[in-house]
């Protein structure tokens, strides 16, 4: 094809384009473009490989991911870049591609999963596995939740080769499979049977991307963290007998009685260095009465405090999880027969920790806070993540971001829900692919009717390609 190094800077500058107040694409200069290269040709690529992936039912379980491996595998071929497939079970499929840089620093990660949530028939307007393309959107399962990153990355994998790109570091591409099901097969194989072939010193993972207008200018979510889990049971005990004879004492009225006190808990705020950072870029956003609020929460945190700020809804939810261990009761359980007063009555809390919170510390307080008629007891713990907010890695995104969209910034954030982050302990995992929209978008993840717009793709997929040239070319 004929490219020389010139194009290099053509494709830099292409990754400078960004967007103006007309929401339309412009470059950020009039360097010459010498390249065989338009943004509508990458367009069609992006849009191909999303609807294809999502073509392939990877619900998990059974997951399948071998479907989504295998296709990559074809896509990677074609562009001659090297990578590996790896099945941890049969069917259960692990990807990896590598662009080799010189070496002078270590690997930049591309993290993606393969699989995704199932689809409950009702509610789709459209077949969830069909991949159509409507409307400006492509729609289906995994649409979001994560095959158009993948998507987006795969692109970024075959720009870098297309264009012979010199880099100072090698740039992974790595599909895993079994994330919406804990990432035993999938990131956490890897990681422990792997480790070589992964091993990289950032990571740009699902989790962030998030676009939220504040009176202040757009604001991103970068997640720098993510909560860790404590699983808990909650068993009350009390007697049993004939449903025929009333009682005013039994398990379930006592178990009832011990989630009430949990309703009216309010654990504890943490002002950790990244919610108190979260606040300050917050507080500048909103002057005036939001300000106040955050300097007021900052000044003396509370359950209650948090709960009022006058921003955001999901921006709020947001500050609420990144200061406060939660426990929230999902499964109850009581009772075999119509007639027979249960002896036992039980609920599943799902609680989720801050960093450096202990799963047994954590535990012991719900204790507390249910009352010692009840016996809590842990099922599963996991420690929250690290914390990745490297600031020189924070000012590239923040950097890139202003690129794409005049005044936007970052907003750094614990995740409270989990990815495959967890599974790498040694890498600065980030959630970063910011989506043009706003963020009530993400409703649609695991929900029916997930779709993406083709300009938020379009929008996540130049960003992701700006941060890693800005990262390693
Ligand atoms: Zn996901």
């Amino acid at each position: 094809m004929g490219y020389t190094s010139n194009n290099i800077n053509a494709l830099l500058c292409f990754a400078a384009l960004r967007r103006t107040n007309s929401g339309a694409w412009m470059p950020t200069s009039l360097h010459p473009m010498p390249l065989p290269f338009s943004w509508a040709d990458q367009e069609r690529h992006l849009v191909g490989h999303l609807s294809a992936l999502i073509r392939l039912d990877t619900s998990n379980p059974p997951g399948n991911e071998i479907t989504v491996a295998r296709h990559l595998s074809r896509e990677l071929s074609r562009s001659g870049i090297a990578h590996k497939v790896l099945e941890s079970e049969p069917g259960r499929a692990n990807l990896i591609a590598r662009l080799p840089g010189t070496g002078q620093e270590p690997p930049l990660m591309l993290l993606g999963h393969a699989d995704v949530v199932g689809a409950q028939p009702g509610g789709w307007s459209r077949p969830p596995f069909s991949g159509e393309v409507a409307d400006g959107r492509v729609w289906g399962r995994g649409a979001l939740d994560m095959k158009g990153q993948v998507a987006a990355s795969l692109l970024v994998m075959q720009l870098l080769a297309a264009h012979r790109i010199p880099l100072r570091r090698d740039v992974l591409l790595v599909v895993t499979a079994d994330e919406e099901a804990g990432s035993r097969l999938g990131a956490y194989w890897l990681w422990e049977n792997h480790r070589s072939l992964v091993e990289a010193e950032f990571a740009f993972n699902e989790g962030g991307g998030q676009r939220f207008m504040t009176p202040g200018g757009p604001v991103y979510t970068v997640q720098v963290a993510e909560k860790g889990s404590a699983r808990m049971r909650v068993t009350a005990r009390g007697p049993g007998g004939h449903a025929s004879v009333p009682r005013s004492e039994s398990a379930v009225f006592t178990l009832a009685e011990a989630l009430l006190r949990l309703r009216a808990f309010a654990p504890e705020s943490v002002l950790s260095p990244t919610a108190r950072r979260m606040l300050s870029t917050l507080a500048e956003l909103h002057p005036g009465a939001g300000a106040e609020a955050i300097e007021r929460l900052t000044q003396e945190p509370t359950w209650a405090r948090a709960h009022s700020l006058p921003i955001d809804p999901v921006l709020r939810e947001f500050v609420v999880a990144g200061m406060h261990n939660t426990a929230t009761p999902t499964v109850l359980s009581a009772g075999h027969r119509q007639n027979v007063v249960p002896v036992e009555a039980s609920v599943v809390l799902d609680g989720r920790l801050l960093p450096g919170e202990l799963p047994d510390g954590w535990a012991e307080r719900v204790q507390k806070a249910v009352g010692d008629r009840v016996e809590v007891s842990l099922l599963h713990g996991r420690v929250s993540t690290g914390v990745h907010d490297d600031p020189e890695l924070l000012r590239v995104l923040g950097d890139t971001l202003a690129a794409h969209e005049p005044g936007a910034r970052v907003l750094p954030y614990i995740n409270p829900a989990a990815t495959d982050a967890r599974a790498f302990p040694d890498t600065k995992v980030v959630g970063f692919f910011p989506s043009a929209s706003d963020a009530d978008i993400m409703r649609l993840i695991h929900a029916p009717d997930e779709h993406a717009r083709i300009t938020d793709l379009m929008f996540g997929g130049k960003c992701l390609l700006d941060a890693v040239l800005r990262l390693s070319a």
